[in-house]
């Protein structure tokens, strides 16, 4: 047995069924269905391993996760469920239309809105997001002098880079209105999640490999991105300790950016890898506090609904947990809803009524 598989069989035996991930899988509040539950997708992945199920009875469940980590952020056992799936999906489950999706995303070899094309057809609803003629990094220089404070490298995140090149612009103004030099390398690609999380392992190490050189040619002391589901994958599968998100990195700055209160009125939304993988929750929350009257909606933490493939492969469960999610911000009364993750913003931002802004946004506006 390939040692991979070994690892997983150690990892699904941890599991007490103890039941607290079911309130926290965005998947199964809308299946009701043990078999696609956290704790039900292990059972039947160890059950898989053990030969006393066939394949089929794996591969029907498989595909319903969207690698939230909300079963992670409250699991006892401390189970890591994104890589039970990960490791099972390398092993039964690849998804060679998705790859095609991804590749379409995140290469050269499709054109980009290939992706928003396919979500668009096989949405419930129509998808409005189009990716932007000029990308950000084919308008940026990759040097920007700062005061000298300290290196801060931008990994801009495919979907900023294609579809939010005024989140991207936004942020390098606030990292060198802060005082540091910025690099903004163009050769950088994919973090590679998207990749891991449909199985493919070789993609992803190719990814990790171009981008890890890169970072060690600069040797930043801060790696910024407004995508939390890069950092994490820098933290969690680069092993880099050095990332921080744009609220870390406001406040680390605060005296330097001199934040003056908007005075609009905005609720917050927290990206699934940024709360329940980073552990990043208060700092936002304080920002928002600073540039504006920041009003806490139900459940924040609901996930949007997105999970990159996940909304390809699953467009009506997508769209049932973002419709929950439209409930909340409505009820809040904010006339803003601000986050700090291009997927969330692409996917709650379609056919809002409340704006939505990423976070670095809000801050560069309310730089003085
Ligand atoms: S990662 Fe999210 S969607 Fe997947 S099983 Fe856990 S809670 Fe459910
Ligand atoms: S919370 Fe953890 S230990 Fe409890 S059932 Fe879910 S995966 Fe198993």
């Amino acid at each position: 047995m390939e040692k991979s598989h070994l690892n997983l069989f150690e990892l699904v035996n941890v599991c007490v069924r103890c039941g607290n991930c079911l309130t926290s899988c965005p998947v199964y509040e809308i299946q009701r269905d043990e078999a696609v539950s956290p704790r039900g997708k292990i059972y039947l992945i160890k059950y898989g391993l053990e030969g006393k199920i066939k394949e089929k009875g794996i591969l029907d469940v498989l595909p319903y996760c969207s690698l939230c980590g909300g079963c992670e952020f409250v699991c006892p056992s401390g189970i890591r469920t994104i890589d039970i799936i990960i490791e099972a999906r390398k092993k039964w489950g690849k998804n060679r239309l998705k790859k095609i999706a991804i590749d379409g995303l995140t290469k050269e070899i499709f054109p980009a809105h290939l992706f928003t094309t396919i979500l668009s057809i096989i949405s419930p609803e129509k998808f409005p997001f189009s990716p932007s003629p000029r990308p950000f990094l084919s308008t940026v220089n990759e040097f920007i002098k700062g005061k000298g404070k300290g290196k801060v490298l931008f990994f801009v995140g495919c979907l900023t880079n294609k579809f939010f090149p005024n989140i991207a612009r936004a942020i390098s103004e606030i990292v060198v209105k802060a005082g540091y030099d910025l690099y903004i390398p163009k050769g950088q690609v994919c973090c590679g999640f998207p990749y891991l999380s449909i199985g493919e392992e070789r993609e992803f190490q190719k990814m990790k490999t171009h981008n890890l050189k890169m970072i060690k040619k600069i040797e930043p002391d801060l790696i910024i991105s407004p995508c939390p589901t890069g950092l994490n994958t820098f933290r969690r599968y680069y092993r880099l300790d050095n990332v921080i998100d744009v609220s870390n990195f406001v406040l680390k700055n605060l005296e330097h950016l001199k934040l003056k209160n908007l005075n609009w009125n905005m609720t917050w939304h927290d990206p699934c890898h940024l709360k329940k993988e980073l552990g990043i929750r208060k700092e936002p929350r304080k920002v928002l506090s600073i540039v504006g009257n920041f009003v806490e909606m139900e459940r924040p933490d609901l996930c949007c609904g997105f999970g990159g493939s996940f909304s390809l492969s699953h467009p009506e469960i997508s769209f049932k947990i973002r419709n929950k999610k439209k409930e909340f911000v409505l009820e809040s009364g904010a006339d803003y809803l601000v986050t700090e993750c291009p997927g969330c913003i692409m996917f709650l931002g379609s056919y809002s009524p409340v704006k939505t802004l990423h976070l670095g946004e809000i801050v560069n506006r309310a730089i003085r």
